[in-house]
């Protein structure tokens, strides 16, 4: 969905619409859709400078790095962007410092499904996890140490008595 520079009027371009993504186009490689992806976009114009404010909101099932379960993954993010004409890229030494998160758009078009994918991706994790304090698997039995003690303690175990040793040995 690419829109023209030129179609965005002073009042501004709305766009409200659902958007199908593949769960290739994600960062998260395990992330499976639940939902279509909605995006509520407002793009305004100022001279050659793109203002999209905007909101995207999806569901997604993510599998948790350390005990590997899926879990839900909720998106509703909110988002406020600046598009400069490519040329200005050129210029980019000049602008300040704090206008370096601008972004530049091609042949007077944006690409409105890019710019939510990139919105959704950013709103990823880098390392998924089903909760914020998941103590994975058990590494003796491989039980999901969440779904109650299996009772192998050992390793645990030697990693504290392990950590107290070091602990001994700096104090001397
Ligand atoms: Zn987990
Ligand atoms: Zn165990």
């Amino acid at each position: 969905m690419r829109i023209d520079i030129d179609k965005i009027t002073k009042e501004g371009l709305k766009i409200s619409r659902d958007f199908d993504f593949q769960s290739l186009e994600l960062v998260e490689e395990d992330a499976v859709f639940l939902k279509p992806v909605h995006a509520d976009l407002t793009m305004t114009r100022m001279g050659e400078e793109v203002w999209i404010k905007g909101r995207v909101a999806t569901r997604l099932s993510f599998v948790c790095s350390r005990c590997l379960t899926p879990y839900e993954f909720p998106v509703d993010a909110k988002f406020d962007l600046v598009y400069l004409p490519e040329e200005f890229h050129e210029l980019k030494d000049e602008l300040d410092d704090e206008d370096f998160d601008q972004i530049f758009y091609q042949n007077h078009k944006i690409d409105v499904r890019e710019v939510i994918l990139a919105q959704l991706n950013l709103t990823f994790p880098a390392k998924p996890l089903c909760t914020k304090n998941c103590e994975g698997i058990c590494a003796v039995c491989g039980k999901i140490r969440r779904e109650g003690n299996c009772g192998c303690q050992v390793k645990e175990t030697d990693e504290r008595l392990g950590r107290i040793k070091i602990l001994v040995k700096d104090k001397r």
